[in-house]
């Protein structure tokens, strides 16, 4: 890997060189279609099947549940277009929140405009869902709840298995993007009551360009992708054996190091706030502490600088950070995520993301508050904004 400390494994993580060995047959030697009837192809059947079986295991899923897609993208697309346009719709509602991923909200946005109405949950100050407050959006015309397992941007623990139990007792179809919570942290879909659920395989290590949709035994969906009868005729295309296999042996990987990633992560995570709260003054945490927050997640807010400017300064110094969603990255808008918690503009604005890894160490931790503590404090000595907020503090005490 490149030199330097890449603290953005929310964004995409390296593929594992056991991943990347363990795919390397299936890309010349055992090339065959799966869908073929001779025997050659037996070994790519049974790879199919073998990653379908460890990609179930991530959330307690049987194999058959589980449909390969070629991102979490698309496991988000197929799930709500799915649920909109499926045989059993009895209603044209949806409910979802105001910080789901792009891959919901604009998927959300064209349902809406193809005649579907949408409900967007507000979040509280932590960037959580309120069970009364999903309760009161529920209609009878509701077809599907889709609310994230975890915040992309601040790690946000949403109560999955709660909404879970309320939409099977209303006979709401209960979708969960869970593209930042598989593999870090326990998921279980038959107790936390989930139909259908999103994963990709970049974000644990796998290769980029796959994912997979978990569609509940019984669950009827429209399919997204027409064509050839792949995926039990649910989602046409030649299976693509070596991500599959790449995805499956990551999973593995993954979910045989859960528990203690997860304690080593949320210490390095808790470390890292920490060490912030106490080297650089006015720093504001954005989501939850503790058991609600991704292990791996640290999202801080820096008044009277822009986050953009942090984190070229950061780069210069050798350090890979975030804003917030790299998808959003191009754009100058304050992180939607951070608006819906009731962050002002000049709050989103001053927002960093730095999240952990494998690679991630108790020095790598320390240097990045050494360089922001540094960053910050000259950044802010040529700040009209931090002076206008040193003014208004004064005025205020
Ligand atoms: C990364 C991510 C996605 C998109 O997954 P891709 O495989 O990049 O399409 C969707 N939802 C969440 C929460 C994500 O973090």
């Amino acid at each position: 890997m490149t030199a330097g400390i890449y603290m953005d494994y929310a964004a995409t993580t390296f593929t594992a060189s056991e991943v990347v060995e363990a795919m390397r047959p299936y890309f010349s030697e055992s090339f065959e279609n799966p869908s073929s009837l001779y025997s050659r192809s037996d070994r790519n059947r049974k790879a199919l099947a073998e990653g379908r079986r460890q990609v179930a295991g991530v959330i307690g899923a049987s194999p058959e549940e589980i449909f390969f897609t070629a991102s979490g993208s698309e496991a988000d697309n197929w799930a709500l277009k799915g649920a909109a346009f499926s045989p059993r719709r009895k209603g044209r509602h949806i409910v979802t929140t105001s910080v789901e991923h792009k891959a919901i909200l604009e998927t959300a946005h064209f349902l809406e405009r193809n005649g579907f109405n949408v409900t967007y949950l507000p979040v509280d100050k932590k960037g959580l869902v309120r069970l009364d407050e999903v309760k009161a959006a529920l209609r009878d015309d509701t077809i599907l709840l889709s609310v994230m397992f975890a915040n992309n941007e601040v790690g946000a623990v949403q109560p999955v298995a709660e909404l879970g139990r309320l939409c099977r007792e209303r006979g709401i179809l209960f979708h969960t993007d869970a593209v930042q919570a598989a593999t870090h942290v326990p998921i279980d879909v038959a107790s936390m009551k989930i139909d259908l659920l999103s994963m990709a395989a970049h974000k644990f290590y796998g290769p980029k360009g796959v994912g997979a949709l978990y569609i509940r035994k019984g669950v009827v969906l429209e399919n997204l992708i027409h064509g050839g009868g792949q995926e039990k005729g649910r989602r046409a295309g030649t299976e693509n054996v070596p991500l599959i296999v790449g995805m499956g042996k990551a999973a593995e990987l993954a979910m045989a190091e859960m528990e203690s990633e997860r304690k080593r992560l949320s210490t390095l995570r808790d470390r890292l706030i920490e060490r912030l709260r106490r080297a650089v003054p006015y720093v504001r945490l954005n989501g939850p502490e503790g058991e609600r927050r991704l292990p791996n997640n640290v999202n801080m807010s820096f008044v009277g600088v822009e986050g953009e400017t942090l984190l070229l300064d950061l780069d210069l110094a050798g350090i890979s950070a975030s804003t917030g969603s790299a998808c959003a990255s191009a754009s100058l808008d304050p992180s939607h995520v951070l608006m819906a918690m009731g962050l002002s503009h000049e709050e989103a604005h001053g927002s960093v993301r730095l999240t952990l890894g494998k690679t991630s160490t108790e020095a790598e931790v320390d240097s990045v508050v050494a360089a922001l503590t540094e960053i910050v404090a000259r950044r802010r000595a040529m700040s009209p904004l931090w002076e206008d907020f040193l003014k208004e503090r004064s005025k205020g005490a």
